[in-house]
């Protein structure tokens, strides 16, 4: 839905043409329509660095309001945090001007040969695009395990989830039967990277910290089931850091399946090759693949749906076209296709930015894109993290330590980040979790990126 602010902003950006002229010369300046799809972490860097330049009508586009610090969206799921804590309107990161326009739109399309970009019925030209929508959770053909298995992307997903875990225990208090109570209590996350580990070890610690208070329940009712197809947790990490993420998550009760794959799933059930796990909420951590910037170019998707990008991140045959973020296949140094990481992408919007400036300017390309890898950082829970920094292996408190810092300083904004910091001050100090709120929310709510509409939150997620 293109919003009518985002109209009223290009009818500014219009008026705004007639002053357009560098003061003291007759002649108007030569101005490149820049467009960025995308206010995530790729196209927000990039957006950023070509805001308020001179020669350059910048407008960004995004589906969503405001822009997303996903590595703790776990966070809102587990009721850790709230949702303006992780996100801010994009309109307040980039204010519009003459000269930068933000609209709240879905982008469908691109019109290559016109270089014009389909959004809700409009076309918004360019000279130069930036494509960086970023990923979608992939079920691996498995479409319709989506409704049963949800996962984890927008603040939305994070809401639900976060109903669905509460209401669980809700009703688990009121349970008919023991084995009902131990079915709502049943927590299986599919996937054990990152997200699937973070994910697992705070709901543990919700369970056998808070809610077991609030409930009056023996702490360790709650199940939480991690399946992984791999040999390992953690895989993209070392494997001793591996050893010691799944050693705390054991710690903290949860239940690890490695060398399991999942064969089905419907509502309330996981099948795997010789069980069937009856679970109140399951959760997919599985997997992403891109978001179908391919189709919009007509290219061949390449890994994961990704498009295949040059080494100065522009497309093949399109060259006033760049894609950036998890939508983008680029090599690192080792040949290897980059990960799906918040740094890539942000190094990439920094890239494509500067490389568009200097095209303007008349000056030399950029040397090719290489990413710079600062390491990596996973958390399992209070003290416990992994840190993996080249031949450096951190875990335990020091590893928390830099994993919470690292975060309050990537976080955007500065009131986020002193809700942050406050907020797992006061979590450090009580083991409180204010956010534990069951909300209902009236009305379907429509996932731009999908287009599927998903049940009323009272109802997503459960088995019953
Ligand atoms: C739960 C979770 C945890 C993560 N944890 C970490 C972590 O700890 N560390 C790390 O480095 N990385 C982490 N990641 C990965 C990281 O978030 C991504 O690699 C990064 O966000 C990619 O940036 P991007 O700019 O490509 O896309 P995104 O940041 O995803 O931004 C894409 C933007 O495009 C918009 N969009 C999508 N489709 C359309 C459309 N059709 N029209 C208009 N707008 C559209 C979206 O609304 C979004 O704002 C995590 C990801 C998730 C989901």
């Amino acid at each position: 839905m293109l919003l009518v602010t985002g109209l009223a902003s290009q009818r500014r950006s219009r008026a705004g043409e007639g002053g357009n002229r560098r003061a003291g010369h007759g002649a108007p300046s030569p101005r490149c329509k820049v467009v960025v799809i995308g206010a995530g972490f790729g196209g927000l860097e990039a957006a950023l660095r070509l805001a308020r330049q001179r020669n350059v009508d910048l407008t960004v586009i995004d589906s969503h309001n405001h822009h997303l610090f996903q590595p703790l969206l776990y966070q809102v799921a587990t009721a850790a945090l709230s949702p303006a804590d992780i996100a801010s309107p994009v309109r307040g990161i980039i204010p519009a001007s003459n000269r930068t326009h933000v609209l709240m739109a879905t982008v469908t399309g691109v019109d290559t040969r016109a270089r014009r970009v389909l959004c809700d019925g409009h076309a918004v030209p360019y000279d130069e695009l930036i494509i960086a929508t970023g990923s979608k959770p992939s079920y691996f053909g498995h479409a319709s395990w989506a409704e049963a298995a949800p996962g984890l992307k927008t603040l939305d997903d994070a809401l639900a989830l976060r109903h669905s875990i509460l209401a669980a225990f809700e009703q688990a208090s009121v349970a008919g039967s023991a084995a009902d109570q131990a079915r709502l209590l049943t927590f299986v996350l599919i996937g054990g990277g990152p997200t699937g580990v973070e994910m697992a070890g705070s709901i543990a610690e919700l369970a056998r910290d808070v809610l077991a208070h609030d409930y009056d329940m023996a702490t360790g009712r709650a199940r939480i089931l991690l399946i992984e197809a791999g040999p390992r947790v953690l895989e993209a990490f070392a494997p001793d850091l591996s050893e010691d993420a799944a050693a705390a998550l054991t710690g903290l009760g949860v239940e690890i399946r490695t060398h399991t794959s999942v064969t089905g799933i419907e509502a309330g059930l996981v099948h795997l090759h010789n069980e069937t796990i009856a679970a109140g909420t399951v959760i997919w951590t599985a997997g992403t693949e891109a978001t179908p910037v391919a189709g919009w170019l007509g290219v061949t998707p390449g890994h994961g749906g990704r498009v295949a990008v040059g080494a100065d991140l522009r497309v093949s045959g399109h060259p006033g076209v760049s894609v950036i973020g998890d939508a983008a296949l680029a090599s690192g140094a080792d040949g290897k296709p980059l990960p799906g990481l918040a740094p890539v992408a942000k190094q990439q919007g920094r890239y494509v930015a500067r490389a568009i400036l200097r095209r303007l300017r008349g000056r030399r390309a950029l040397a090719p894109f290489a990413y710079r890898d600062y390491g990596t950082l996973a958390t399992i829970g209070r003290n416990k993290a992994v840190a993996e920094f080249g031949p450096v292996h951190l875990h335990g408190l020091p590893a928390w330590l830099m994993w919470a810092v690292a975060h309050i300083f990537f976080l955007i904004g500065f009131r986020n980040r002193v809700m942050v910091s406050a907020q797992w001050a006061f979590a450090y100090m009580t083991e409180e979790r204010a956010g534990r709120l069951i909300i209902e929310r009236a009305g379907p709510r429509t996932e731009p990126r999908t287009g599927r509409t998903p049940q009323p939150v009272a109802e997503a997620g459960h088995a019953d």
